[in-house]
């Protein structure tokens, strides 16, 4: 039987450490739990909204009123034939680039030391160092929330791009992956991988809460280029925080509030707009109401 909570704090299943009770959760730990999860939400008319490690997320402090289902907790299992994996949606994506390294696959090392699940980075097309998951993925088991119908979708049907897929935002819940890598040798890999995490640790404020870069890459150079040239690094709205590490970053440096974060975001838009007539795009997914609205140029 599915143990649905009731006014669970989100703040604490979130990389900001930020946000507001959800009207009802669940930590599902099957296939067959996560369907009964999205038949409760939609007898009760519920919006859905699915967790995974919360770390590209931005939760308001009044929390949402809806059902969250995070497979974090429970849904991660990762098993292999040869060069191939196949992946519960819940697994760390960090654990699926260990073992691939250890096994000698390659394609997804330069992923290493991304903090979110399969399930996140799949809908998100999480990537770093010019590779991001789509170059590796085969296929995704998708359950469609409103038929509750089960399909497998190949790579080519996701509509890929820089940072998005057709996943994303429509409601439906990834249920697992199957990626095909290539043969490489572990030990290069192993220390390739070593390597990413050692850049990751020098150049980002991995040690505070965050939701890692809030901003997409503009088209030409870099967003932390644009916002650090405001001379942001270090600007405060509440307790949220511009990264003096890195500009792209905003860090909760205590008890941020979500609004701070937002506020911030949106104070960092408009200056880097009124400098350098670029619209900085949120990369964070917002779930909530918010006051502050994003700057619009
Ligand atoms: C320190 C730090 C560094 C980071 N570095 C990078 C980086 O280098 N590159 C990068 O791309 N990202 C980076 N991120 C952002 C983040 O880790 C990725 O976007 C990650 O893929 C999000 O996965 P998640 O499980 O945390 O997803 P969440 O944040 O929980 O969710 C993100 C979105 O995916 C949806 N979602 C999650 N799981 C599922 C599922 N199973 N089915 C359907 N929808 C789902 C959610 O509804 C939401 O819309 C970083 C974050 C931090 C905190």
């Amino acid at each position: 039987m599915l143990k649905i909570a009731e006014n669970v704090r989100l703040a604490d299943k979130t990389s900001y450490r930020i946000g507001g009770p959800a009207r009802y959760y669940v930590e599902p730990r099957s296939e067959s739990g996560i369907v009964e999860a999205c038949r409760f939400a939609a007898d009760n008319g519920l919006p859905l909204f699915v967790l995974g490690n919360g770390s590209n997320v931005l939760i308001s402090d009044a929390g949402f009123a809806g059902l969250v289902v995070n497979l974090s907790k429970y849904f991660s299992a990762l098993s292999w034939d040869k060069t191939t994996a196949f992946v519960l949606s819940g697994t760390p994506l960090d654990d699926l680039a260990g073992e691939a390294a250890e096994r000698g696959c390659a394609g997804i090392e330069c992923l290493s030391g991304i903090p979110g699940t399969v399930g996140g980075a799949v809908v998100m097309n999480a990537g770093a160092f010019d590779a991001d998951v789509s170059k590796t993925l085969r296929s995704v088991r998708v359950l469609k929330a409103s038929a509750l119908m089960i399909e497998t979708i190949p790579v080519k049907d996701l509509n890929f791009g820089y940072r998005t897929s057709a996943l994303k935002g429509g409601g439906d819940v990834v249920l697992s992956a199957t990626f095909d890598f290539t043969s490489g040798d572990a030990a290069q890999l192993k220390s390739l991988r070593d390597d990413i995490i050692a850049k990751r640790r020098a150049k980002q404020p991995v040690d505070s809460p965050s939701c890692g870069s809030v901003f997409k890459r503009p088209p030409d150079g870099f967003a932390g280029t644009l916002v650090e040239s405001c001379g942001l690094k270090g600007f405060r709205i509440g307790l949220a925080e511009v990264s003096e590490k890195h500009a792209n970053f905003i860090i909760n440096t205590g008890s941020a509030k979500a609004e701070d974060v937002r506020a911030l975001i949106r104070h960092v838009q408009q200056a880097v707009f009124e400098k350098h007539g670029v619209l900085l795009e949120p990369e964070v997914i917002f779930l909530g109401e918010f006051r502050e609205p994003l700057y619009k140029s």
